[in-house]
């Protein structure tokens, strides 16, 4: 669910004697059958009966509540029995069948099988909104479990309009915001340039960004303007569309403004907000101190846009790089776990050797990496991970963030499923903690030579979440400023997006090579129903990182506090979250904690 910001290493490292072998990943794959055999089989159909004939009677029980004809005590607890059943039911076949198809997306049965659990989620949809609106009035206090969810129904039901006017508007919206975000992708991944005798797409030439060689980047980067160039008056509308769109829909339903729509949806306070925004403000003089570290290591007076990415070492290649093997990693992982808790490690030597774990890259399976909760498998639920293992260090990092994941579900897994959905701020906590303890620990144990560019990566990613994302949100509160008082130009955008860029980047970027057109390369604006999706991803990292702090203080005393404050991010806004573990969100001492790791990082890169 989430996009590509875990801050990964992607770098290898020097091989080292005696620890590169040959790896054979051939029979590293899962074990889905233990689930359901098939989509076909018996198991799965009668599953899916469930779901469709359960959401028919409870839509029924709210259709008699909504006429009178129920009290609240009788309708509302049988509501929730049968919502939590839903979801498990959904969330479970659901995850199933992508399981099935992302190992061979060649899988028709597995395709159509999406296709209609997407369909059939919309009568769950319909569930939610008619739950909702009965809602308000209704006394819950017989059900303290519930009472953090309810309490966002009613107060969600405050910001909706009439049921015809929210109808109208999703029907509307798949021909407006949506058909404005489709043109977007659709626009962005037919872009090309020519290059030497053939085309590259601007995906391909934004990925040249890791070219070691500055003068393909520089070119790369030059031809990627261009095309965005070419196509802005396009991407402007788009984004004047989207924009005009979420503008008159937040004033209709109630909101006072789009962010504030943005912290419910991130069950985050203003006040907290701030106090990160402020301590990220502050950390900028740090990171342009890595900035210029990272120019004098490339030879430069100042780094340019396409530097940004730029590897410090010409020549790194994965193949290169310090070979991991699986059964390595299989080791290695669990034993870092075992820091924090036993319990922790020996969960992940169960997904190890229980074949949790789709590692081996192949023909007909997608690409990246995700973990996926199965609430209804094995005792009380278990996950899957998917991975695509090429022995280097970002390979391992990656297993890591995924059995991140999967402990956040373990932890969850006895929770009622309405208090196990997480807002996108708190869903990283978890996966960024166990990629930098595992980081932590195996750059300790890496060859000197391969520090520098370990580290590097690691400081290229938290740039990105850090000052790049904060450059994003100075550029979404100017656009939100400005829209309601007409449209903007592509030029005006462009200018929005460098007063934007010079505000995070500021002198430690050559300031005629930056990049006026991020705004029609982050598809995040163009999300008709997710504005401000940028800030989460720097409360993610920090948030983890905060905690990661105070682990190696605590050492394995913290596990308890850490089990608990994971149980409690599905029914829980993030300051009560972060004070049931002890810290104080809206205060910046916090954010503090957690950018003191990345200061530590920086202060290691400038001494090579
Ligand atoms: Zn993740």
């Amino acid at each position: 669910m989430t996009p590509n910001w875990h801050g990964k290493v992607v770098l290898p490292t020097a091989v080292t004697a005696g620890e590169s072998e040959e790896f054979d990943l051939k029979d590293i794959a899962w074990n889905l059958g233990g689930v359901y055999p098939s989509s076909e089989s018996a198991a799965y159909r009668a599953d899916k009966e469930v779901l469709v004939s359960l959401s028919a009677t409870v839509l029924s029980l709210l259709k008699q509540a909504e006429s009178g004809e129920l009290e609240a005590s009788d309708w509302l607890p049988r509501a929730l029995e049968s919502l939590n059943r839903l979801l498990d039911l959904s969330e479970n076949l659901g995850s199933y069948v992508y399981a099935a198809w992302s190992v061979d997306t060649s899988n028709e049965a597995a395709q159509g099988e999406m296709d209609d659990l997407e369909e059939r989620s919309l009568a769950l949809k319909d569930v939610l909104v008619r739950f909702r609106s009965l809602l308000p009035g209704v006394k819950f206090e017989s059900l303290p479990d519930y009472r953090f969810w309810l309490d966002e129904q009613v107060f969600l039901s405050k910001r909706q309009m009439s049921p015809e006017e929210e109808a109208l508007a999703a029907d509307l919206q798949r021909c407006g915001g949506d058909a404005w975000d489709r043109l977007h992708s659709r626009l962005s991944s037919s872009l090309d340039r020519p290059w030497d005798d053939s085309e590259k797409t601007v995906t391909q030439l934004r990925s040249l960004a890791f070219d070691a060689d500055r003068n393909v980047r520089k070119r790369a980067w030059e031809e990627e303007c261009a095309a965005w160039k070419g196509a802005e008056v396009s991407f402007a509308a788009a984004l004047n569309g989207v924009k005009g769109t979420t503008v008159t829909l937040n004033t209709r339903r109630g909101w006072g403004s789009t962010l504030e729509k943005s912290l419910v949806q991130n069950r985050l306070s203003r006040t907290a907000l701030d106090a990160m925004l402020g301590v990220m403000t502050e950390s900028l003089p740090l990171f342009r101190r890595y900035f210029r570290a990272k120019a004098k290591m490339l030879g430069l007076p100042r780094l340019a846009w396409y530097d940004l990415f730029a590897p410090i070492t010409p020549g790194d290649t994965k193949s290169a790089g310090e070979i991991w093997s699986w059964e390595r990693v299989s080791r290695f992982i669990p034993e870092m776990f075992d820091t924090l808790s036993i319990e922790m490690g020996d969960f992940a030597r169960r997904a190890f050797s229980e074949g949790w774990i789709d590692a081996s890259p192949r023909n007909g399976k997608v690409g990246g990496a995700y973990c996926t909760n199965l609430p209804l498998a094995g005792n009380g639920g278990e996950s899957r991970i998917l991975c695509n293992f090429d022995g280097s260090f970002d390979s391992v990092s990656t297993v890591a963030h995924e059995l991140g994941h999967a402990w956040h579900g373990e932890v969850m897994k006895n929770l009622p499923a309405i208090n196990r959905e997480y807002p996108m701020t708190l869903a990283e906590t978890a996966s960024i903690f166990s990629e930098t303890l595992v980081f932590r620990a195996a750059l300790d144990r890496s060859p000197e030579s391969s520090k520098p560019g370990i580290i590097d990566t690691y400081l290229v990613g938290a740039s990105q979440v850090i000052v790049d994302i904060l450059s994003r949100f100075h550029f979404e509160s100017a656009l939100m400023r400005y829209r309601p008082d007409g449209e903007l130009s592509p030029a005006e955008l462009s200018e929005i997006m460098l007063d934007a860029q010079n505000r995070t980047y500021g002198d430690a970027l050559e300031e005629s090579e930056r990049h006026q057109w991020m705004w029609a390369v982050k598809g995040h604006y163009y999300s008709p129903d997710l504005a401000f999706y940028n800030f989460p991803y720097a409360f993610g990292q920090l948030f983890a990182l905060g905690l990661y702090a105070r682990f190696r203080k605590e050492g394995g005393d913290f596990a308890p506090r850490y089990r608990e404050l994971l149980r409690l991010t599905g029914s829980a806004d993030a300051v009560s979250v972060g004070k049931s573990a002890g810290f104080n969100i809206e205060s910046p001492d916090f954010w503090h904690s957690g950018i003191s790791t990345i200061k530590g990082f920086i202060e290691e890169f400038e001494k090579f």
